[in-house]
C-alpha cells in the first residue's frame, strides 16, 4: 500500500469522477452528505478509489431502472451498536475508536439473506456471465483489511443496500 494522508472527502470525490458518466447513463442521481470536518488519514487513495468504484457500481447494477444513490462521510465513535442485518469483514476495531465512515445507500432490491455470508468470496456473483465477475467485493475487502478497516454489506430497513468502509483515525494529539 501507498499510505499518504489523505482527505476522504477528495477520494470520494474522485472516485464518484470515475463512474459520473455510466451512472447518468443507468439513470442513477447523486447525493452527497460530506462531513465538513474529517481530520486526513493514512489511507492508499488508489486502492480506496478501486473499492469505492467497485461499491458505486454494484449499487447501479442493483437499480436497474435508475434510482438515488446516497454518498456519505462522516467521523464517529465506534460503539458496540446491535449488528445490522447484514455481512461484515474481519475487523480489529473495538468500541471506542474514533473512525471515518463512508456508505454509499442504495434503492435496489437488497441482498437474499441466504447469499449475504457468500458475497466476500472471490467470483460468487448472481449477475449474468459478462456482467459480473464476483471479484468485486473479494478485491475490496483485501483492500479494506490491508488498511486495518472495515467493509460491511447492510440491508437497510428501509431497503436497499448500504455499503459501509469504516477506517480507524489516528489517535488524537
Ligand atoms: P459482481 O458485481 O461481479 O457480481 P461483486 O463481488 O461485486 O461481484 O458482488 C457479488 C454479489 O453481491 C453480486 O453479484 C450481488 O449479488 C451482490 N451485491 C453486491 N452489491 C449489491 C447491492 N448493492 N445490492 C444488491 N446486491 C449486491
Ligand atoms: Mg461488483
Amino acid at each position: 500500500l501507498a499510505l499518504e494522508p489523505s482527505d476522504v472527502n477528495q477520494v470520494v470525490q474522485d472516485a464518484i469522477a470515475l463512474v459520473e458518466y455510466q451512472l447518468r447513463k443507468g439513470k442513477v442521481t447523486l447525493a452527497d452528505e460530506f462531513a465538513e470536518d474529517l481530520p486526513r488519514i493514512e489511507l492508499d487513495a488508489t486502492r480506496i478509489e478501486q473499492v469505492l468504484v467497485n461499491l458505486m457500481i454494484n449499487a447501479m447494477q442493483a437499480m436497474e431502472t435508475g434510482g438515488q444513490l446516497t454518498v456519505r462521510t462522516y467521523a464517529t465513535f465506534l460503539t458496540d451498536a446491535k449488528r445490522d442485518e447484514g455481512v461484515r469483514t474481519a475487523t480489529h476495531l473495538r468500541a471506542g475508536d474514533r473512525v471515518i465512515r463512508i456508505e454509499i445507500d442504495d434503492q435496489g432490491p437488497g441482498i437474499d439473506p441466504e447469499n449475504l455470508k457468500k458475497l466476500f468470496d472471490p467470483f460468487f456473483t448472481t449477475k449474468p456471465t459478462g456482467v459480473g465477475t464476483g471479484l468485486g467485493l473479494s478485491v475490496s475487502r483485501k483492500i479494506v483489511e490491508l488498511h486495518h478497516g472495515t467493509l460491511e454489506l447492510i440491508n437497510r430497513d428501509e431497503g436497499g443496500v448500504r455499503a459501509r468502509i469504516t477506517l480507524k483515525c489516528p489517535e488524537a494529539g
